[in-house]
């Protein structure tokens, strides 16, 4: 039998890694499911609604680690939390692979086997898998959202008897998932919405979503889009006629997300102080790559500040504000990627190491950093 912990997230993540569904379909799988006690409050799961899935709940993290084959977090797990597993016992989480080095080196010397969810590959079959996607859709939603109750205007134009209220226009910059829900969701707001991206793909799902599409459209645009899917980072040459670009339409923009993120980089700088000197007062800026530095020149890590009367929002965690979808899908993408690795008929951990999607997630193992990305350079 596998036997699966899940501990409390660290103070200020709402979001937990099984939801009463999972545990049920885990439970099913023949797999012990431990969860400790309260860990899924704050998305809204009880105690109650995990015992009547099939798990047990236990009273202390420590009594759901103890022995435990795999460990599902949101975040990083501490080192006391690894080294209560069963030796070389599996941990999937997003562990933010990119930052804290050492305290990764020092997860990978406890000796065990850790997958970080936001390395899966952008392949059909890891799909479901995607921590990254069901993340990042909520939290496009979210900032529309956020955005609108900051804005002290309305969303969509009104024709009324005392006169005509207009319609907002939102920019949204960076076309990827979350790019793309902040969209949709300023559109059924009723806002006048454009957007842009290096990705050539973007412009027609930008079309698609009733939204306009502004971008210098040279040969390097052609070529920005990587094999993963990816944007490339962009020339300087390309950046400079984009900011011209951006200086000049945003003066005209009520709320503004950006969303734009190269893998394993800093965020590229779209929005310098200057251009958001010439916004509106009022006007609205929710920046979604503050946790990679910000697009905007002015971000402040998880605050909001106002500058000229423009508002900027850098918060780190827009998912976790809408907890119970947020770790429901999360909890989905586990389910699916722990599908992978328990042998259903004989119900014991069986890993294939040449799978894909296995090797793609695989951060460490052995007590060694194996992931290629996360290398030093040259090796
Ligand atoms: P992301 O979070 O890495 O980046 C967000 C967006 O920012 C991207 O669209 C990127 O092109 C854009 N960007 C980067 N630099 C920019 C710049 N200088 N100016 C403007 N925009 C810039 O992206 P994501 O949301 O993870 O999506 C990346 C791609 O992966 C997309 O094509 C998406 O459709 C694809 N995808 C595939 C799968 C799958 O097949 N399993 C799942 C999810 C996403």
């Amino acid at each position: 039998m596998v036997a699966i912990a899940v501990t409390p997230e660290e103070a200020g993540e709402t979001r937990v890694a099984l939801s009463p569904e999972t545990a049920r379909k885990l439970a099913a799988l023949g797999c012990t499911v431990r969860v400790a006690s309260g860990a899924g409050a704050r998305s809204r799961f009880s105690d109650a609604a995990y015992t009547a899935a099939g798990a047990t709940i236990a009273a202390q993290p420590a009594e759901a680690l103890a022995g435990a084959d795999i460990l599902l977090k949101v975040g990083r797990p501490s080192p006391e939390e690894v080294s209560a597993l069963k030796p070389g016992g599996i941990v999937a989480a997003m562990l933010n692979p990119f930052d804290d080095r050492a305290g990764l080196d020092a997860l990978a010397r406890s000796g065990a086997t850790l997958f970080s969810m936001e390395f899966m590959p952008r392949i059909s079959r890891a799909q479901s898998m995607d921590v990254l996607s069901s993340q990042a859709n909520l939290a496009g939603y979210k900032a529309v959202i956020d955005a609108a109750a900051m804005f002290e205007q309305a969303m969509p134009m009104m024709m009324t008897a005392a006169g005509t209220v207009p319609a907002a226009r939102v920019f949204v910059m960076g076309v990827g998932v979350a790019g793309l829900q902040a969209i949709a969701t300023a559109r059924r707001l009723g806002a006048i919405v454009s957007a842009t991206d290096v990705r050539p793909a973007t412009k027609e799902q930008v079309a698609s979503l009733g939204a306009k599409f502004i971008a210098v459209e040279d040969e390097e645009f052609k070529q920005a889009q990587t094999a993963a899917g990816y944007a490339k980072p962009m020339s300087e040459a390309y950046l400079k006629q984009q900011a011209e670009l951006i200086a000049s339409h945003i003066k005209g923009q009520d709320i503004v997300i950006t969303t734009a993120l190269i893998p394993g980089r800093p965020a590229p700088r779209l929005l310098s102080r200057t251009m958001v000197e010439s916004m509106k007062p009022g006007a609205v800026i929710m920046d979604l790559a503050a946790e990679r530095g910000g697009n905007c020149e002015l971000t402040a890590p998880d605050q909001i500040i106002e500058h000229n009367g423009v508002r900027i929002s850098g918060k780190l965690n827009l998912a976790g504000e809408v907890p119970v979808n947020a770790s429901s899908l999360y909890a989905k993408n586990l389910l699916t990627f722990l599908e992978l690795m328990i042998d259903k008929k004989e119900q014991t951990l069986k890993v294939n190491w040449d799978d894909e999607i296995i090797k793609g997630t695989l951060v460490a193992k052995d007590g060694k950093i194996v992931h290629p990305s996360l290398q030093p350079k040259g090796a």
